[in-house]
């Protein structure tokens, strides 16, 4: 066993744990997150830390590059839009957070050519399809960027690409159209700390400090 897992969770348990304890008991009864907050696999990307959320807030669906497949009811073990089912029908969450983050390695992957892929990943090579639309616009409206400012710009409009995927899926087009469930674009960068969200009045992603009411 790692002693690194062994020691957190003794720490865990000695401190935040004590500090929690009358919430995880009132959250032995049922939860009810606010927000489906959909974010990478990637280890420098923390949702609770970033939102300052406690346990019961979010539902978190994490995956490489936070991509969601379009609606598809043939799909079988179909992990993403299972989480979405149980988010909306079952907890009502008025809220779907997706989440990109800065040197995303699942979009820089996107730029590497194909020969020299490894053939061993094809789950991966499949799964990063989805974010190629999102490359191509890149590409498209950034000829003269560097290759770090396109896969900075990818890491954000894939947020966008996700967000279309997202309302192929009838319940959520349903709800969204009712405006009692939002859905909102972010892109957070580890290095600065910072969160920028798509605003769109604007059309673009400005600092999530202004959208505070
Ligand atoms: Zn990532």
């Amino acid at each position: 066993m790692d002693q690194r897992l062994v020691a957190g969770y003794i720490k865990f348990k000695k401190s935040d744990y004590i500090l929690e304890q009358e919430k995880f008991t009132q959250l032995a009864n049922g939860q009810h997150p606010h927000t489906l907050f959909i974010a990478c696999s990637d280890s420098r990307v923390v949702p609770n830390l970033i939102t300052h959320a406690k346990p019961g807030d979010l539902f978190i669906v994490r995956n490489i590059g936070n991509f969601i497949p379009p609606y598809n009811d043939q799909d079988n073990f179909a992990g993403v839009a299972s989480a979405i089912e149980y988010a909306l029908y079952k907890l009502k969450v008025k809220n779907i957070v997706i989440c990109g983050h800065s040197q995303c390695g699942a979009i820089a992957s996107l730029f590497v050519e194909q020969k020299t892929q490894n053939k061993s990943y094809p789950h991966i090579t499949k799964w990063l399809t989805l974010g190629h639309p999102a490359k191509e616009k890149a590409l498209k409206e950034k000829p003269n960027a560097t290759i770090e400012e396109i896969k900075e710009y990818t890491e954000k409009i894939s947020t966008l690409f996700q967000m279309e995927n997202l309302l192929t899926y009838p319940h959520v087009k349903e709800l969204v159209e009712k405006n009692e469930l939002h859905i909102e674009a972010w892109h957070y960068n580890f290095k600065t700390g910072e969160v920028v969200a798509y605003c769109k009045e604007k059309k673009e992603f400005i600092p999530l400090e202004e959208f505070l009411e």
